[in-house]
């Protein structure tokens, strides 16, 4: 690890206004493994994690999630379980008890993948150097992309959260110098195109302050369905939330996206449109998952991706409209 300066924030114009080279840490459960891998080298390390950020509070547009709550305490608060169980379920399918007491809400958007090849120094990889390569779109790739990577990168995001948090329709809350906006939850990660060192849309100084989850009545029918190697403790293979409003058998509203298969959580209106007015059948279900993965183009060890998520979309949509449930 590269030497750095530490400084706790105590306000939030010390964080927007930090030195280009520096980065910022909360619960640093990701960051401090880049830095051991010296992957990030920053100068300086600016704390957060005294500032007013911890907030899960009632609004008009739904429920704002302050940037530091810990994973722990969104997935325990019993109007979050009750609202958005779907959420619950999908934050608490991820790392470990411990990790989650201090992973916050805020670094769960900003972790990165976790492609072996990135982590290695040994080898070339786009994402940590642009311009040397991408080894994995030949090599090892089984938990790779299926959909939407580049042939700069075929990472997958590792967030179980951000997956329901795109199914819900949240919106990121972002400050810089400039300033403060809100970005739709979908638009913040990118897919890899000609940029792989970017995972999402965010500007030189900006940081995230909260997410806000929209008032969604039918989410309490939401369902995450994660498919991985373990039990517990692993990265999904691919995992679905899904979320339908049904009324005398015919769906009303439905929301649906997919992990573990894209450089960033992938949710498709058009097949929520599709699904829209449609009966309560399997057949719906199938044409739904076939569309979803219409786009899908396997790497050499991941083609099973297609099928599972194919099977996966078709249980979550089909329990969800029977009123959610799994966990
Ligand atoms: Fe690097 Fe992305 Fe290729 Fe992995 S998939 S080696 S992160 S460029």
């Amino acid at each position: 690890m590269k030497n750095f300066t530490y400084h706790r924030a105590k306000i939030m114009q010390e964080v927007v206004k930090r030195p280009a080279d520096a980065m910022v840490i909360a619960g640093g459960t990701n960051l401090v493994d880049r830095m051991k891998a010296f992957l990030d080298q920053p100068s300086q390390l600016v704390d957060i994690s005294h500032l007013a950020l911890k907030g899960i509070d009632r609004t008009r547009q739904g429920w704002k999630i302050g940037a530091l709550v810990t994973n722990t305490e969104l997935a325990d608060h019993p109007d979050i379980r009750r609202a958005y169980p779907l959420l619950s379920r999908a934050i608490l399918s991820g790392a470990s008890q411990q990790i989650r007491n201090v992973a916050t809400v805020g670094g769960n958007l900003m972790q990165r993948t976790r492609c072996p090849y990135y982590y290695n120094p040994d080898t070339p990889c786009n994402k940590r150097q642009p311009g040397t390569g991408c080894p994995a779109t030949t090599g090892s790739n089984r938990m790779h992309a299926i959909l939407g990577a580049s042939h700069h990168c075929v990472a997958v995001h590792p967030s179980d959260m951000c997956v329901a948090l795109a199914a819900l329709g949240a919106i990121v809350h972002l400050e810089s110098a400039k300033g403060k906006r809100q970005v739709i939850f979908n638009d913040f990660h990118r897919l890899p195109g000609e940029q792989p060192d970017r995972d999402t849309i965010l500007a030189a100084g900006e940081v995230i302050t909260a997410i806000t989850i929209p008032r969604l009545p039918f989410a309490q029918s939401g369902v995450y369905l994660k498919l991985r190697d373990r039990a517990s403790y692993s990265f999904a293979l691919i995992s679905v939330a899904a979320i339908l409003e049904v009324q005398d058998q015919r769906i009303r509203n439905a929301r649906l996206a997919l992990g573990g298969v894209a450089h960033k959580p992938w949710r498709s209106l058009a097949v929520e449109q599709f699904l829209v007015g449609k009966p309560v059948e399997e057949t719906i279900f199938h044409q739904a998952a076939d569309q979803m993965l219409q786009a899908a183009n396997p790497l050499g060890e991941n083609g099973f991706k297609v099928e599972m998520s194919k099977r996966a979309i078709r249980r979550a949509l089909m329990l969800s409209a029977k009123g959610g449930g799994i966990a």
